[in-house]
C-alpha cells in the first residue's frame, strides 16, 4: 500500500479516469434487476472488499476518494481572507467587523480575554463532584423545610434551569460568529461549556432531590415572575440569531451591542442575582448545602461572563465612538433599569414574606446597588444614588477559590466516567 509521501497524484487521476470510464459504460449498459440472492452476496462484509491489496491495486472508492484529494483546490477555504499571505500584525486585530484572518490566535491583542480563558479553565468543575446526599435527605423530610424556603429553592431551579440555555443559545447561535476575535471567541467557547456544565447542574439538583422536571423545566413559560425574565432576554436575541443578519453599519453594530448588554449585563448581570443570594443565604444557613455549593461555583463562573462581557463592550465602544452616542446611552440605561424592575418583581413573588434573614425590600436595596454597578462599569451615570449592599457575604463568596469550600464539602479526585469519591 502507497505511504502519503510516495503518493503519485497523476498516477492516481489516470486510474480514476479508468475507473470513471468503466462506471459509464456499465451504467450505459442496460442492467437486469438484480434477484434479491444477489443484492445480499453485494452486501458481504468490508474484509472481503479491501481498499487496497498486496498487489498494489487499489479499490474503486479509493481510487474515487484520492482522485477527489488530487482536485482538491485550497484557494476556496482561504479566499475570504484578504490578508493573503501576509502574516498577522497586532493592528489588524479589532473586535467587530475585523477582515484579518480569524484562525489564528496569536499574536494576542486583548491579553484579558485570553487570561480569562486560562482562568476559566483554572476554575473547572462538574456537577457530580457536590456531595447532595443532605439536600436529599433535608428535601424529602416534610419539616425539613418551610414552604418559603421551599419556594425559593422551586423559584431558583425553576428560572436558572432554562435561563443558562437561553445564554448558551445566544452564545451559539448569535455572538460568536460577530465577535471577529480570535482571543475572544476562544473565551466565548469556554463559556458556552460553561453554560452547558450550568444547566447539567440544575438537572442534576432537579433530579437528586427528585422534583416534578416538567414543573420545573417548564416554569419559564408559565410563572410570570419567571417568564417575563426570559421573554426580556429572548426578545433581545431575535434580529441576531437571523443567519442573515450581519454587522458592519452603524445600526447593525448598534444592534449587536444592545444583545451584548441584554445578556452580559442585565441576564447574566442582574437576573442572576436574586436567585443566587437566596439559595447562597440558604447555604449559609446549613440548609440545602449541595444545591448552594452547586451555585457558589456558577456564581464564580458567572461574574467572569460579566467581567468578560464588560470588557467586550468596552473595548467596542473604544474602538468605534460613533456607536456610543447620547442616545444609544440612554437606551442602554432603560435597559439596565427594564432588566433590574423584572427582578425586583421576581424578588417580590419568590419572597412574599421575609425569608433566611432576607426579604423583598432588601433584596430590591440590593439589586439598586448591582443596578449602579453595572451603570458605573459601562461608564454611565448610576441610577439609584445611595444604594447600600445589604449582603456583603455575597461578594465574599464570589471571590472564593474552589480549593477554599465555603460548605465544608471538598472532592478528592476527579474521574472519568464514574463515581466520585469523598473524604
Ligand atoms: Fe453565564
Amino acid at each position: 500500500m502507497l505511504s502519503w509521501d510516495e503518493f503519485d497524484t497523476e498516477e492516481v487521476v489516470r486510474e480514476a479516469a479508468k475507473e470513471s470510464a468503466r462506471q459509464d459504460a456499465l451504467n450505459a449498459a442496460p442492467v437486469a434487476p438484480a434477484p434479491v440472492q444477489a443484492i445480499a452476496q453485494t452486501e458481504a462484509p468490508a474484509t472481503t472488499f479491501a481498499a487496497s491489496s498486496n498487489d498494489g491495486s487499489i479499490s474503486p472508492e479509493l481510487a474515487k476518494a484520492r482522485a477527489a484529494l488530487a482536485q482538491l483546490d485550497p484557494k476556496p477555504g482561504i479566499e475570504e481572507l484578504e490578508m493573503g499571505a501576509a502574516r498577522i500584525q497586532v493592528d489588524d486585530k479589532q473586535m467587530i467587523n475585523c477582515r484579518a484572518d480569524l484562525n489564528q490566535l496569536v499574536p494576542f491583542k486583548y491579553d484579558w480575554a485570553w487570561q480569562k480563558y486560562l482562568d476559566g479553565c483554572a476554575n473547572h468543575w462538574m456537577p457530580q463532584e457536590v456531595n447532595m446526599t443532605a439536600d436529599i435527605a433535608l428535601w424529602k423530610n416534610k419539616d425539613g423545610l418551610t414552604d418559603d424556603e421551599r419556594r425559593l429553592v422551586m423559584r431558583s431551579l425553576g428560572y436558572f434551569s432554562t435561563a443558562d440555555s437561553l445564554v448558551a443559545n445566544n452564545l451559539a447561535l448569535a455572538i460568536y460568529r460577530l465577535v471577529t476575535n480570535p482571543e475572544c471567541r476562544q473565551y466565548i467557547l469556554r463559556q458556552a461549556f460553561e453554560e452547558a456544565i450550568h444547566t447539567h447542574a440544575y438537572q442534576y439538583c432537579i433530579e437528586s432531590l427528585g422534583m416534578d422536571e416538567g414543573e420545573v423545566f417548564n416554569m419559564y413559560r408559565e410563572l410570570p415572575s419567571v417568564a417575563n425574565k426570559a421573554a426580556w432576554s429572548l426578545k433581545h436575541t431575535q434580529a441576531l440569531s437571523d443567519p442573515t443578519f450581519s454587522t458592519g453599519t452603524p445600526e447593525t453594530d448598534q444592534e449587536l451591542l444592545r444583545n451584548l448588554v441584554a445578556f452580559y449585563v442585565v441576564t447574566e448581570g442582574i437576573f442572576f442575582y436574586c436567585g443566587f443570594s437566596q439559595i447562597l443565604s440558604m447555604g449559609r444557613r446549613n440548609k440545602m448545602t449541595g444545591v448552594a455549593e452547586q451555585f457558589q461555583y456558577i456564581l464564580r463562573d458567572e461574574s467572569m461572563h460579566l467581567n468578560f462581557g464588560i470588557d467586550v463592550i468596552n473595548q467596542i465602544k473604544l474602538e468605534n465612538p460613533h456607536l456610543w452616542t447620547a442616545e444609544f446611552q440612554a437606551e442602554v440605561i432603560q435597559m439596565i433599569l427594564q432588566g433590574t424592575e423584572l427582578e425586583i418583581q421576581y424578588a417580590r413573588d419568590s419572597m412574599p414574606r421575609g425569608v433566611l434573614g432576607m426579604n423583598a425590600a432588601m433584596m430590591e436595596e440590593y439589586l439598586h446597588f448591582i443596578a449602579n454597578r453595572r451603570c458605573a462599569q459601562l461608564g454611565l451615570k448610576e441610577q439609584y444614588p445611595g444604594a447600600q449592599n445589604p449582603f456583603p457575604w455575597m461578594s465574599e463568596i464570589m471571590d472564593l477559590r474552589k480549593e477554599k469550600n465555603f460548605f465544608e464539602t471538598r472532592v478528592i479526585e476527579y474521574q472519568t466516567g464514574g463515581a466520585l469519591s469523598w473524604d
